[in-house]
């Protein structure tokens, strides 16, 4: 049967990051084909499956009752063999601080593709760098999927950051009756609403000191500067956050606050973040972007207008490509942002 070959996927192409593989596992849940990737995680400083990613990896088998090689512990080759995707209530745990956002990013899109609604507990970290903290996908990311036609609503039941871990997500997942094409072109330059610095088991004194070096560069009243502080967690955490909106779509900046990183030099990374932002001309924030390829090519399509195009957006292009017949144009705006247009995938012959 040709549409059971085997894709093979060189994990070290573009980003070169843990999202190959996350599409892939999504993809191949969806389209039923089987595939095969090498040199998975090749461009970061720890190559290949890191907890949070043998925990995606198991999430989508367990999905789908499929059968899974390679899925050990700094893996740099595995191969996957999908069954038929089941909705349903499902449980993950990372077992370490790795990111339950990125682990809900796997599963996300073949339970979407189910006709029945799900529900899926994930444990492990809940604020990471370097991943989506939970607050990106219930204001940004979550919102962009309802537009779509589908529902999803994300609980955070307990915060969770490094070293320790243990916190908690739910995901109520409500797949579409029917797709909706979307589209989030810039019509109004974004602005600045409100800055957030979550703090957990911290002195107070980080986060006002983030907030006030964050408001003297945006120029933001200290009425919009607010402080979110967590005590039910294992582990001390700091997160700041900008929220922008151009009137209709909200974006959600982050930087994750760092041991031996001063409190100002957090803001002053998240205020760089923060211009670039509003320079690139377009709603959708880098992260986003990259982020809304996948629903959107198995959804309708559609087309946004982003401020970066990163390297995770190129490349996840790619990786789609390979699963599905689907059509990507990029058009480069001034100001160093994109028009993507996404149209609706087919299956690839
Ligand atoms: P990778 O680096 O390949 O494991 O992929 C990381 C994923 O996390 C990508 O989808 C990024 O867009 C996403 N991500 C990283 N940092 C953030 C952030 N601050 N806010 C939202 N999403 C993020």
């Amino acid at each position: 049967m040709a549409n059971l070959r085997k894709i093979r996927i060189d994990g070290s192409r573009g980003e070169g990051g843990g999202q190959i593989l996350r599409s892939a596992l999504a993809l191949s849940l969806i389209t039923q084909r089987p595939f095969a990737v090498s040199r998975i995680r090749a461009n970061r400083s720890n190559p290949g499956l890191a907890k949070q990613h043998v925990t995606a990896v198991e999430a989508a088998r367990q999905l789908c009752g499929g059968k899974v090689n390679g899925a050990s512990l700094r893996s740099q080759e595995l191969e996957f063999f999908p069954g038929r995707v089941s909705s349903g209530d499902y449980e993950f745990d990372v077992g370490t601080a790795g990111s339950t956002t990125l682990v809900l990013q796997t599963v996300l899109p073949p339970l979407l593709a189910c006709a029945g609604s799900s529900r899926v507990s994930i444990r492990g970290g809940t604020h990471n760098p370097m991943a989506p903290p939970i607050e990106f996908l219930q204001r940004v990311f979550a919102p962009r999927i309802s537009a779509m036609g589908a529902e999803l609503e994300v609980e955070l039941i307990t915060p969770g950051f490094y070293p320790k871990g243990g916190g908690q997500i739910i995901a109520t997942i409500h797949p579409p009756s029917k797709w909706r094409r979307i589209e989030i072109l810039q019509t109004s330059l974004p602005r600045v609403t409100s800055a957030m610095a979550v703090l957990a088991k911290l002195p107070r004194h980080i986060a006002q000191r983030e907030l006030d070096t964050l408001a003297g560069q945006l120029g933001l009243p200290q009425v919009q500067c607010h402080v979110v502080e967590f005590d039910n967690c294992l582990s001390p955490g700091n997160v700041l956050y900008v929220e922008c909106t151009d009137g209709r779509v909200t974006e959600l900046l982050s930087v994750c606050g760092q041991r031996g990183v001063p409190a100002e030099d957090v803001a002053a990374r998240l205020g760089v973040e923060v211009h670039q932002y509003l320079r690139g001309g377009g709603p959708v924030g880098p992260h986003l972007a990259d982020q809304l390829l996948l629903p959107m090519a198995m959804g309708s399509g559609g087309a946004f207008d982003c401020s970066e195009l990163t390297s995770h957006t190129t490349t996840n292009m790619e990786i789609i490509r390979k699963f599905v017949d689907v059509g990507f144009t990029v058009e480069k705006r001034s100001g160093g942002g994109a028009r993507v247009q996404v149209s609706s995938a087919k299956p690839n012959s």
